[in-house]
């Protein structure tokens, strides 16, 4: 039943140092209230109450037992949030654009059903985006086949090419897919899209360019709604209820969640509305004693370190060199070692150091 790895599901759980880590991923990115409760009642009653959004727009709950495991599986099934089986759960790993108007959702409703029964062994961490909004706002987060505005309606792009095609339905991504698999870019259940690209591999069709990106998006109102962050990804499941009853949800990959519609919100525990909240500078994986390969405890380190970080900076502090929680360069890291915390400028976890084996009371000094 259990599987170790970096993309979990609730069909195929991974091991951690607090239990089992069971991710839900929700169809379209969508939450309804009733949903939303069902995930806030399964936390408090199979897991350790703990709910974190992933990179990848999906929920995950943590300190799972295995014990507790089918019944938490049952729970989700009766909302509507469960996967025939583990490899359908696998394939059918879409990133929805949380502006999504009518048509994304159809696109994405229709993408998510032919991956369903398609017969694609893809690697567990290859993905789709449909992200077909006034402007591309998923360019920078995970996936491998972006379906986009065009010029003239949706086109559909490999990650890392410039401009992608006309996109006529599914059955156009899925021929991408196949051409990934066909030109060797799958080796022992692992490669991504990026990685076949840079190697000089290009899929052929006529070349149209992607809308340009949208500026990041910032919590607070927007036009499809608020956009409340969540600090460090995580939110208590008594906020997650309370959220979706003032308005369907909509997940990002972004550490925020869209209350869809919404003109304002209350002030519930743990989300963030202000754009200059310093928290929002900071990453922060679950860090030990939750994660087994962790060397230090992350987050309340991450937490003391704020007021120093620099206006419009990251902090990353990571457990160990993975990474997990920010996978990109960040203005300063803090990676874990058996000797103490390293420190990264303008790097990744695993970059290589300015600092090295520093001891948590020197931290504040040195940044
Ligand atoms: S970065 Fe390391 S310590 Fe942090 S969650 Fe990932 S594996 Fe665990």
């Amino acid at each position: 039943m259990t599987v170790r790895g970096w993309c979990p599901g609730a069909l195929a759980p991974m091991e951690s140092g607090d239990g089992l880590v069971v991710r839900v991923r929700p169809r379209g990115g969508r939450l309804d209230a009733a949903q939303a409760g069902a995930i806030a009642d399964a936390a408090e009653a199979h897991g350790n109450r703990v709910i974190e959004l992933t990179g990848r727009a999906n929920l995950q709950l943590r300190g799972v037992t295995t014990a507790g495991h089918p019944a938490l599986l049952m729970d989700l099934r009766a909302a509507g949030l469960l996967d025939v089986d583990a490899a359908v759960e696998r394939r059918r790993n879409v990133m929805v654009t949380p502006f999504a108007d009518p048509e994304a959702d159809a696109l994405a409703e229709a993408l998510e059903a032919a991956l369903e029964t398609s017969d694609l062994e893809l690697p567990s961490k290859f993905g789709f985006a449909v992200d077909t909004g006034a402007g591309p706002v998923l360019s920078e987060d995970p996936a491998d086949i972006r379906i986009e505005r065009g010029p003239a309606g949706p086109i559909l792009r490999a990650d890392r090419m410039e401009a992608g095609t006309a996109y006529s339905g599914p059955q156009d991504a899925l021929d991408l897919a196949r051409w990934f698999l066909g030109q060797g870019g799958a080796t022992n259940g692992r490669g991504r899209m990026r990685a076949l690209i840079l190697r000089g591999c290009v899929p052929c069709g006529t070349r149209l360019a992607p809308h340009p990106p949208a500026p990041p998006a910032a919590p607070g109102a927007h036009a499809s709604g608020i956009l409340a962050a969540l600090e460090f990804g995580q939110i208590a499941p008594d906020t997650l209820r309370r959220l979706a009853r003032l308005a369907p949800l909509r997940l990002t990959p972004w550490r925020m969640i869209l209350a869809s519609g919404a003109q304002a919100l209350p002030d519930l525990p743990g989300l963030i509305l202000d754009p200059a909240d310093p928290r929002l500078a900071l990453r922060a994986c679950p860090g030990a004693p939750a994660c087994a390969s962790a060397l230090a405890e992350t987050r309340n380190l991450a937490r003391s370190l704020a007021p120093l970080v620099p206006k419009g900076a990251v902090l990353h502090v990571s457990g160990c060199a993975k990474g997990c929680a920010w996978p990109r360069p960040a203005d300063l890291t803090l990676t874990a070692t058996a000797a103490g915390f390293d420190l990264i400028r303008h790097g990744r976890a695993a970059d290589a150091p300015t600092l090295r084996g520093l001891h948590p009371d020197q931290l504040p000094k040195v940044l």
